[in-house]
């Protein structure tokens, strides 16, 4: 069995990363690949649950995992810690399914460093003008989050040449046809490919 593939999905916030998260796991079998849920100490918005969306935990309790290791990157955005717990990645990727990780740059060095056969993707939107729309039409954010959130995409647009792949997210249909054309891509590499052809490249080779 062929090791899952890691990769990890990074935007400006608005950008439509989580939406064309959405759409990929409805077109790819359930077993094939998995997002991971991350923990957050930000507040709920309506309609996220606790365990599907994130773990939604304290600042105290994010910062014992911390102490206790808990985390395979950890880091704050707009002033709340985001992290990815350890428990769950590496054994879901050993059983040859593929993990997305929805993380933001300062996660995305220090996942790269660690596990260096993850992939990368970058998304960026079309113009500022759309990213802010964007923001503004998920309708989930006060106007201050949306400010803050507004005021850091150029920061976290500035890291987009660090990843694999860019995805221009304009139209919706071609931005997911992008990303899942680089999970098939990904798929057909020889290590993956040789796996899961096992018996019958033996039998092909066979004299
Ligand atoms: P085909 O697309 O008709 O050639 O049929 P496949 O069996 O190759 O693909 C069917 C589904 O399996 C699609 O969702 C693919 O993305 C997925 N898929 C393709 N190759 C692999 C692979 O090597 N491993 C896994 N786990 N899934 C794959
Ligand atoms: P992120 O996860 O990057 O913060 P979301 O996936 O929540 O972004 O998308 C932000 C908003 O933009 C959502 O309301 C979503 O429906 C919308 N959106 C995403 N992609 C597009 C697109 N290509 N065209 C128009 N609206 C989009
Ligand atoms: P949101 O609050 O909109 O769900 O996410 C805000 C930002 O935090 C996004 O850039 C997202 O990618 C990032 N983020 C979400 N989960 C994690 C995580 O586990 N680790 C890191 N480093 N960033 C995360």
């Amino acid at each position: 069995m062929a090791q899952g593939t890691l990769y990890i999905i990074s935007a400006p916030s608005g950008a439509g990363k989580s939406s064309l998260i959405q759409a990929m796991l409805k077109t790819q079998p359930l077993y094939d690949t998995q997002v991971s849920i991350s923990h957050t100490t930000r507040g709920m918005r309506p309609g996220e649950q606790h365990g599907e969306h994130y773990y939604f935990v304290s600042k105290q309790e994010f910062e014992t995992m911390i102490e206790q290791d808990a985390f395979l990157e950890h880091a704050e955005v707009f002033g709340n810690y985001y992290g990815t717990s350890r428990e769950a990645i590496a054994q879901v990727l050993a059983t040859g399914v593929d993990v997305f990780l929805d993380i933001d740059w300062q996660g995305a060095q220090q996942i790269r460093q660690k596990m260096p056969s993850a992939r990368s993707i970058f998304v960026l939107p079309p113009s500022k003008e759309e990213l802010d729309r964007r923001l503004r039409g998920r309708g989930q954010d006060s106007e201050e989050v949306i400010a803050r959130r507004m005021a850091q995409a150029v920061a976290e647009m500035s890291h987009y040449a660090e990843y694999d792949y860019l995805i221009v997210n304009d139209d919706f249909d071609l931005a997911l046809s992008d990303l899942k054309t680089i999970i098939r891509a990904e798929r057909l590499r020889m290590g993956r490919q040789k796996a899961r052809h096992d018996a019958l490249i033996s039998k092909l080779l066979a004299d």
